[in-house]
């Protein structure tokens, strides 16, 4: 008999379903709002003054935005600020610092996204597509399967949308501004790569074209979408880059990461490490442990020799994940003994280790648990 052929997750970059996501003016340039604008007949220098409502002011009431004439508002708004999505609920934990929002998209889909509030920093993880098609077997949006790529704007909104409940002080810590987006909500952000640049240029732009934030702060996590990969290293944005590896060898790679059929961890990595020597910015690598699947010693001391096969320059560094419980998932997170001691082999061959704290666990709002469900 001859061996199954292997189907292996398609990749789209066009957004598919019922019609497109309205357009909005997170989706364009100022130039290309401006002659949006035109188009639609209206003149084009409001195309400013929405963008400072919307990037600067974070207004999305139309009533405030009094320098528009009363008369055009409503016209105004609709062509560039049209509503983008709606939240259904909002879930809280660690007193109201940890926040999950689920969100219905024009077309119904469902998507999350996750504030989290630190003494010194606030991170929004962002969703880029409503479900994914990567099918990774420990994760729960895996298992729903794709249902449509995020638009940039749908994207970005998420992000504004957190800034104004923190601008308007709404979580508690007093006001308060975005300093870290990572987009490792829903989605393969690197599946959806023409609308995530988009978002990251919308994020980084300086205000009023953008939210002005600095793209350090900005991390885009990917299974390792090689070709994607090499492209994001030459887009001139320094944003952090992860990559979901969670095995050090092809054999158990194939089974965790299924896209590794594709591209092997050598190739995985060394895209890693090209972006690292282009960008000059440290990759991170994720790796989620799993009791007796992933965290082994030996593939402590596997993981550490591959990554310094690159060199020891300080490229690298490898945030652990605990595994967080999802519905159906045969695995279990790593002993804490066992974790501790992979920590300590990675870092005795002078790899960087970090353990990701399991915040938003509670309310199915941590790693690998967002499957927007109503
Ligand atoms: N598709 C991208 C973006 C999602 S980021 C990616 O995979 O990188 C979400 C991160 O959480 C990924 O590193 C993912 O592998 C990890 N993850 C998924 N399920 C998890 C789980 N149950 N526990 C801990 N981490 C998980």
């Amino acid at each position: 008999m001859s061996e199954p052929i292997k189907t292996l997750p398609l990749v789209f970059d066009e957004p598919k379903g019922r019609g497109k996501p309205p357009r909005h003016l997170a989706d364009f340039t100022l130039d290309e709002r401006k002659a949006h604008l035109e188009g639609l007949g209206l003149p084009g220098f409001r195309a400013k003054q929405l963008s400072t409502h919307y990037f600067s002011r974070l207004v999305d009431d139309p009533e405030q935005m009094t320098d528009l004439p009363a008369a055009d508002r409503a016209e105004l708004v609709a062509g560039l600020l049209p509503d983008l999505m709606t939240p259904l609920r909002t879930l809280e934990a660690d007193k109201g610092t940890t926040r999950k929002t689920l969100w219905k998209l024009f077309d119904g889909a469902l998507v999350e996204s996750v504030l989290m509030r630190y003494p010194d920093r606030v991170t929004i993880c962002v969703s880029s597509q409503a479900g994914c098609g990567m099918a990774c077997p420990f994760c729960a949006t895996g298992q729903g399967g794709l249902q449509r790529n995020m638009s940039t704007a749908e994207i970005v909104e998420q992000v504004v949308a957190g800034a104004r409940s923190l601008a308007r002080d709404e979580v508690p810590g007093g006001p308060g501004r975005v300093s870290n987006v990572v987009f490792m909500g829903m989605g393969e952000p690197m599946a959806n790569y023409k609308a995530v640049i988009g978002a990251v240029r919308r994020l980084t732009d300086p205000a009023p074209a953008g939210l002005g934030m600095s793209a350090r702060g900005v991390t885009v996590s990917t299974v390792g979408l090689v070709p994607r990969m090499h492209q994001l290293a030459t887009e001139g944005i320094p944003v952090t880059l992860a990559l979901s590896l969670h095995a050090p060898d092809d054999e158990l790679r194939n089974e965790l990461v299924p896209i590794n059929t594709r591209w092997s961890v050598a190739e995985t990595v060394n895209a890693a490490w090209e972006y690292a020597r282009i960008t000059k910015r440290r990759v991170s690598i994720e790796y989620a442990m799993m009791r007796g699947i992933n965290d082994q010693a030996w593939r402590a001391d596997l993981l550490g020799d591959v990554l310094n096969s690159y060199g020891d320059w300080g490229w690298v560094h490898v945030n652990l994940i605990p595994l967080n419980p999802t519905p159906g998932s045969k695995w279990t997170a790593s002993d804490p003994k066992d974790e501790r001691e992979f920590v300590r082999r990675l870092e005795a061959k002078g790899i960087p280790t970090t353990v990701r704290d399991t915040r938003g666990s509670d309310i199915d709002g941590a790693c690998g648990q967002l499957a927007a469900a109503e």
